[in-house]
């Protein structure tokens, strides 16, 4: 896969709607450094409309990408539904201008932009997506490796000391 997938021609656009679709795998995350995301499968639909000077992109991004369970290591798979809704503008402008009425995010491009680069919003938007605290749903994590980071965790040399400790004797007696 190559980031030059997502260009959006601008320039070549003519007035009205425009969709693309892309699908996006886990070697996109791995072209930005990311070593989060194990592996991927996401549609990307990219509806572009343009009416005069206005470009306005509707960018719906879902499917799955594969993580590590913060608890138990393994893979988890969590869905991913989001839409990034962009307007581009073209040229200087009040500073100021990040959100314009729509509540759309406003990207300012300067007017010889002759494409728009969508990857980056792709990236961006499906990793802030994702919640902060990953794990399995309850009794779904590895219990053999949850078994292992429970002992692993035990204090070394916690049992002789219960050993000496003076209830050591009521403990035998209890037992008996
Ligand atoms: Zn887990």
């Amino acid at each position: 896969m190559d980031k030059n997938d997502f260009l959006i021609p601008i320039n070549g656009l003519t007035n009205g709607k425009t969709v693309y679709s892309y699908t996006v795998n886990k070697e996109f995350f791995e072209s930005y450094g990311n070593v989060e995301i194990h592996d991927a499968a996401l549609r990307i639909t990219a509806e572009v409309e343009k009416s005069g000077q206005y470009v306005g992109i509707d960018c719906h991004m879902e499917g799955d990408v594969t993580v590590e369970c913060d608890r138990c290591l393994d893979p988890l798979s969590l869905p991913v539904d989001v839409t990034a809704l962009l307007s581009l503008k073209f040229g200087g402008g009040t500073e100021q201008e990040e959100d314009d009425s729509s509540g759309r995010e406003v990207i300012r491009l300067s007017p010889d932009n002759a494409e728009f680069d969508l990857a980056q919003v792709i990236y961006d938007y499906v990793c802030l997506s994702l919640p902060q605290r990953r794990y399995h749903p309850e009794g779904g994590c590895n219990e053999k490796v949850l078994e292992y980071l429970r002992t692993g965790i035990s204090v070394p040399g916690a049992e002789e000391a219960a050993q000496n400790s003076p209830f050591a004797s009521l403990k035998t007696f209890f037992d008996n």
